[in-house]
């Protein structure tokens, strides 16, 4: 395969990045056909965690399928029910004791919004449909997904299908509004949560939906410590169910199992994704509280499984990629190196154009900006975050594009078994790209 034939892949989401043929994966590295390897800072769509190209998972999921093929997600089979005990015994907060797999992190927030809807239809108060959101946040590309997210460039022209639910503010500390002049962080972005219910009226809203820390919308906005703490207490006052989406930080990508742990907090559903498999599989799951699901149950509704819901190779492969993450303690040393990555991302704070760097664990962002002093963005005609992306590229480093479509941000989510040398050298080579690019 090679570059032109590359450009003939047929898929239409090619987004920033230029066409790359890539013959294989391996550790933490892309090698395309002509035998280049790329560094692979961004884990894909920070998805892959304990590396690519690992025998063991290969040879599970091989004898899954050869165990059962298909099975309809209601049943049981012996993958799931190991899945399932593993996450109980060793992943999920107590309180979280419901399981409902889906096959990707959208279709997962879709059905977590959908258990929101029918825990209120089911006990009564169907007035409550509301789902407030944020502004700059990402939450899936099905209609139900993108009209609760903020992401403004991923629902352009979609408007006329998306249900118009009510958006509180970013939590964005670098350019929060609210907040300039008071001299420290009120808080006051966590209490537009509480405006807008007053506005909307409490009787009227069935859950709050955020990212513990914002994924590629913005570049790893990281909340301050009061921030999740505060909006848990607003949705109990008012009865409101809270959804953390945690479909990029789930499974140990900030250093914690979850990453409303750093903050003490216990939504009532939370949705991972990404990370249960690390890339060899597509599974997610919404993890309810059983106050969620009781009211369903009671009423003999059932909430509709997809297709391949739970598909028993994708539970074998889950189980095993959790096992790996376990035994090889790598939750543990995403904490370690995320602080590593952070400290030298921020380096590059006197740089020019970098307006900030900011992260939780094996998350981070670098925002571009065209004034340091200012934090004037680039035009967007300058589609200077694509050009970074293809700068990185040449210099054999894979960063994530972010930005909705402002500002122009570049995230790093590498394997957890990355070493502290190739953290090094993506930050390097994150500098060049950038003086590549502007240049
Ligand atoms: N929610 C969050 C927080 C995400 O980061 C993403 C994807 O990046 C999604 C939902 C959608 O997941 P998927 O692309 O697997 O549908």
């Amino acid at each position: 395969m090679d570059l032109e034939a590359a450009g003939s892949y047929p898929f239409l989401g090619r987004g920033a990045a230029p066409p790359l043929a890539i013959a294989r994966t391996e550790g933490c590295y892309l090698v395309t056909s002509d035998g280049r390897r790329i560094l692979d800072a961004a884990g894909g769509a920070i998805v892959g965690n304990i590396g690519y190209g690992r025998e063991e998972v290969a040879e599970v999921a091989r004898c899954a399928l050869l165990e059962a093929t298909y099975v309809v997600p209601p049943f049981a089979t012996e993958s799931r029910v190991r899945l399932v005990s593993r996450l109980r015994a060793s992943w999920l907060p107590e309180h979280l004791s419901r399981i409902v797999f889906a096959s990707g992190g959208s279709d997962a927030v879709d059905l977590a919004l959908r258990i929101a809807r029918q825990h209120f239809v089911s006990r009564g108060e169907a007035t409550r449909w509301k789902v407030i959101g944020r502004e700059l946040s990402y939450h899936g590309t099905t209609l139900a997904t993108l009209s609760v997210g903020g992401h403004g460039k991923r629902r352009s022209g979609f408007e006329p299908l998306l249900t118009p639910h009510p958006k509180a503010p970013a939590c964005y500390p670098l350019r929060c509004e609210r907040c300039r002049g008071h001299g420290e962080c009120s808080l006051a972005c966590a209490d537009a949560f509480e405006e807008l219910v007053a506005r909307e009226g409490a009787e009227t809203i069935a859950a709050v939906i955020a990212e513990p820390v914002g994924g590629s919308t913005a570049g790893a906005l990281v909340p301050p410590a009061g921030y999740w703490p505060r909006l848990a207490e607003i949705c109990r006052r008012h009865g409101i169910l809270l959804i953390a989406d945690e479909v990029m930080t789930g499974f140990g990508r900030t250093g914690r199992r979850f990453a409303v742990e750093h903050w003490g907090v216990t939504p009532d559903l939370l949705v991972a994704g990404k990370g249960l498999s690390g890339g060899y599989a597509p599974i997610a799951a919404v993890f309810a509280t059983e106050a969620v699901v009781e009211p369903i149950v009671a009423r003999g509704d059932d909430v509709m499984f997809y297709t391949y819901s739970a598909h028993p190779a994708s539970c074998a492969i889950a189980d095993k990629v959790l096992e790996i993450l376990e035994r090889e303690r790598l939750v543990e040393r995403a904490a370690t190196l995320g602080r590593y990555l952070g400290d030298r991302l921020a380096s590059l704070r006197r740089h020019p154009h970098v307006g900030d760097t900011r992260g939780l664990g094996l998350l981070h962002a670098v925002e571009l900006v065209r004034d340091r002093r200012t934090l004037e963005p680039f035009p967007p005609e300058s589609r200077m975050c694509a050009r970074v992306v293809m700068a990185g590229l040449r210099r054999g480093v894979f960063f994530y594009p972010g930005g909705a479509p402002a500002p122009d941000v570049l995230c790093m989510g590498p394997p957890f078994v990355i070493e502290p040398g190739e953290i090094d050298f993506a930050v390097e080579a994150l500098e060049k790209a950038i003086g590549d690019a502007v240049h």
